[in-house]
Parts: C-alpha cells; sequence; structure tokens
C-alpha cells in the first residue's frame, strides 16, 4: 500500500503542470516568469575549504520558496528547488564514490516536521546525478539549541561537536543543506566526517544567507 501510494505520487507529479515554488502560478521551470525576474544568482566561494554551490541569494524568490519548502508542509518543493542546483553538481569533476550527505535535522524538529527538507533535497539530487544519497550517513550528537535569534559567536561555539559519523563505507563526501548562513553547521559536518575518515569534496545548498 506504501508502494503504491509512492507509485501513485510519482506518476502524479509527472501529470502535473509545473507551477512556480514561491508563487504557484505555471512555470517552466522552478519559477514563474515575474518571480523569475528577481532571481539573483550567487558569487562563487568556499566554505569549510570546499566550493559552496548555492542556487542563489537568500531573498525572493528563492527565499519564499524555501520558507514554504520547510515551514509550510510543501515537501514536493523539494523537486524544483534541487533542480536549481542539479545541474552545477555535474560540473564539480566530484569522485565517483562521493556520497550526498544531507545536515542532519533534530529528532524534535523532525517529529513536528514530519522530513528533512535537507535529506528530501539530496535525495532529489541523488536522483538526478546517480550519486548515492546517505541520509543517515551524519547524526546530530547532541541537541543543538535553535541557533535562530542567536549571536554569531555563540552560534559558532553552539555548533562545533554537534554532528558524528553513524555509518561507514563512504570515502568522499557532498554535504546536502537548505540554507547556509555563517557556515558553522557546515564546519562541524566536515570535522565530523573527517573524524570518520570521510572527506569534504563540496557542499550544495539552496541559499547563502548573511545573519539573521
Ligand atoms: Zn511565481
Amino acid at each position: 500500500m506504501k508502494l503504491l501510494g509512492r507509485v501513485l505520487s510519482e506518476i502524479l507529479n509527472g501529470l502535473a503542470p509545473s507551477l512556480c515554488a514561491a508563487c504557484d502560478e505555471p512555470a517552466s521551470g522552478a519559477f514563474c516568469e515575474a518571480c523569475g525576474q528577481n532571481f539573483q544568482k550567487p558569487p562563487e566561494r568556499l566554505v569549510a575549504g570546499v566550493p559552496l554551490l548555492i542556487a542563489g541569494a537568500y531573498a525572493p524568490p528563492l527565499s519564499t520558496a524555501i520558507l514554504r519548502f520547510k515551514y509550510q508542509g510543501r515537501a514536493e518543493l523539494s523537486r524544483s528547488l534541487s533542480r536549481l542546483v542539479a545541474p552545477a553538481l555535474g560540473t564539480l569533476g566530484l569522485p565517483a564514490d562521493a556520497v550526498l550527505v544531507p545536515v542532519p535535522l533534530h529528532p524534535k524538529r523532525l517529529a513536528t516536521r514530519g522530513y528533512n527538507q535537507a535529506a528530501l533535497l539530496a535525495q532529489e539530487l541523488g536522483r538526478s546525478s546517480g550519486l548515492s544519497c546517505r541520509p543517515r550517513l551524519l547524526a546530530r550528537a547532541r541537541e543543538t539549541e535553535r541557533q535562530v535569534g542567536k549571536a554569531r559567536d555563540a552560534r559558532l561555539t553552539n555548533a562545533a561537536d554537534a554532528f558524528l559519523v553513524r555509518q561507514r563505507g563512504a570515502r568522499h563526501a557532498v554535504v546536502v543543506d537548505d540554507v547556509v548562513t555563517t557556515g558553522a553547521t557546515v564546519r562541524a559536518c566536515a570535522q565530523a566526517l573527517a573524524r570518520g575518515g570521510i572527506e569534504l569534496c563540496a557542499v550544495v545548498a539552496l541559499a547563502e544567507a548573511f545573519g539573521d
């Protein structure tokens, strides 16, 4: 029954006309023409010493779409949003054995939200790139306090040692998150991966935001 439901939703997704991730108007890509006009492409940069691949700056229409994706139960937006970064993923020259590793969500927040947005993105990127997705490779080592509203320094120390490697067997990893802010979370993931003998090759996120 579960499988049937998944097959049906795949079929329905395939048949449904593409809608703008920010406003639900018809769209040929992730955004309709009106929203797409405001879309800002980001400059290239490094985070934790590796390339940071993002779709754009954390501004409308992308930020609108991400808020809907994360906080309004619109899990299906992972599909159109992942397409914003999927083509560039293929240009990074990643090792063939690189695995996609989403930043784990705290179990309490996972229970409230019902899904980890980073894991959904990683799954979609795995489908389009052929890289395997390892949603349970990293785990939260301890509860990190909500980072929203914290001073930058407090946030930086807060994230250190927050993660640990729970599964072995991978050598290269691409960390996937929805939004990168200070990069503290990504650096904490990189540290955990390094302790587990896994090399971080790149970071993929939908957007980059500076401060809150
Ligand atoms: Zn729109």
